[in-house]
């Protein structure tokens, strides 16, 4: 397979093995994995691999960048470690109809005089826009991050783009008036459609706002969840922890082959859309907290738990945390990791009661260098 020709290439940074083949990205990620693991005195093989069928076009949400640039409207990505936005037609890590909807907006921006936000004077009104696609209902979600509550002309430019883009659902203004990097700020209204989006996963229904997380390879996902749960042998009375359960996807996906799901999380939001989702599912036996995951865990030192499936970010978890897990005795472990190193410590600390059962890679985050991978852990 030929790789497909980047126009931002070495200028956007996000796509870092886009210099290899994309069978050599995958051997990069089982080397880097493997090492990761045996800078922690561990040997490892990795029991299977699982590529992308296309490892372009993946990506379900584009945050696109305004800045005036003498005169000229420019739209697109960051420079990398920079604040210059290299001005894009198409990326191909989104699909065509992210890609479309991106270059119908910068022309209505242009044709209707929108003013674009200034860092440095903070002055205009745009400063991004999000687009979000829910890929197996191909609804989709449209998010103006502006300066300021008074949006001129938009009635017009939403009428444009609804018309044109019938899978638009759901417009959204955010107001984000700081000077900050972070994209989106507090206060939101609808402009047109519904709050949301929503997306099918595995068989369960997913609202997806503006602020929701939500795993950015939809395709990918699937065989990431199905290698976590299909790891837990069921019989159907299980009480499992989720913990890092984010908006609750593990666990609600699991819960009709257990007992009971714990789910610790501490994001608020995504805690509340866990419990949203969990209500729009019908699904009774899955139990959330709102916590610190480690403070949390240590309450439950008493209880009885057949497994324990994590998902911290990439920071890893905490030695409190899995001194926790070592106590709680589990009959099993299913550690769902975006780091391999700090897979590789924290993996370090269970083997002192656990064996490792199991390695698995999931490509999510093909051409960059982000590797996802599922080590399942059992009881000595
Ligand atoms: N399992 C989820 C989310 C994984 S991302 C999914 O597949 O979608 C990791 C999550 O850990 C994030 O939602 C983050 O908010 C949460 N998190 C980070 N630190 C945490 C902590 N100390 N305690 C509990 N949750 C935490």
């Amino acid at each position: 397979m030929e790789n497909k020709t980047c126009k931002l290439k070495d200028k956007c940074g996000a796509c870092q093995l886009l210099h290899l083949t994309y069978p050599k990205t995958i051997e990069y990620k089982k080397k880097y994995v493997i090492d990761s693991f045996k800078n922690e005195g561990i040997n490892v093989i990795i029991d299977k691999v699982i590529d992308a069928k296309s490892p372009y076009q993946y990506r379900n949400k584009m945050i696109i960048a305004f800045q005036n640039h003498k005169g000229k409207v420019i739209s697109g990505f960051y420079e990398e470690n920079s604040h210059k936005i290299i001005d894009l037609d198409n990326c191909i890590m989104h699909s065509d109809i992210q890609n479309k909807i991106a270059n119908f907006i910068k022309k209505l921006i242009i044709d209707f005089h929108v003013s674009i936000y200034d860092e440095d004077r903070r002055t205009g009104l745009l400063r991004y826009v999000l687009i979000r696609e829910a890929v197996h209902t191909k609804e989709v979600l449209i998010t103006f991050v502006l300066s300021d509550d008074i949006f001129p002309s938009s009635k017009e430019i939403i009428r444009r783009i609804t018309n044109e883009f019938k899978e638009v659902k759901a417009v959204i203004q955010n107001v984000n008036n700081r000077k900050t990097s972070i994209v989106l700020g507090d206060k939101e209204k609808v402009l047109y459609g519904r709050p949301y989006i929503e997306d099918e996963l595995m068989g369960l229904k997913f609202k997806i706002t503006s602020k929701s997380f939500y795993q950015v390879n939809p395709i990918q996902v699937e065989y990431l969840y199905k290698e976590a749960i299909n790891s837990i042998k069921c019989k159907g009375d299980e009480t499992v922890i989720d913990a890092y359960s984010g908006i609750g996807t593990i666990g609600l996906i699991l819960s009709k082959n257990v007992g009971k799901v714990i789910s610790v999380e501490q994001n608020r939001q995504a805690y509340l859309a866990a419990i949203q989702n969990a209500k729009d599912n019908n699904i009774r036996n899955v139990y959330f907290e709102n916590d610190d995951a480690t403070k949390f865990i240590k309450e439950l030192e008493n209880e009885s738990i057949d497994y324990v499936i994590m998902d911290p970010p990439r920071t890893g978890s905490t030695p409190q945390f899995l001194n926790s897990v070592l106590k709680l005795s589990p009959r099993g472990v299913v550690y769902v990791s975006c780091d391999p190193q700090t897979l590789a410590r924290d993996v370090k600390v269970l083997l002192k009661s656990y064996k490792i059962e199991h390695i698995s890679i999931v490509d999510m985050f093909c051409f960059t260098k982000h590797i996802e991978s599922v080590v399942v852990l059992n009881k000595k």
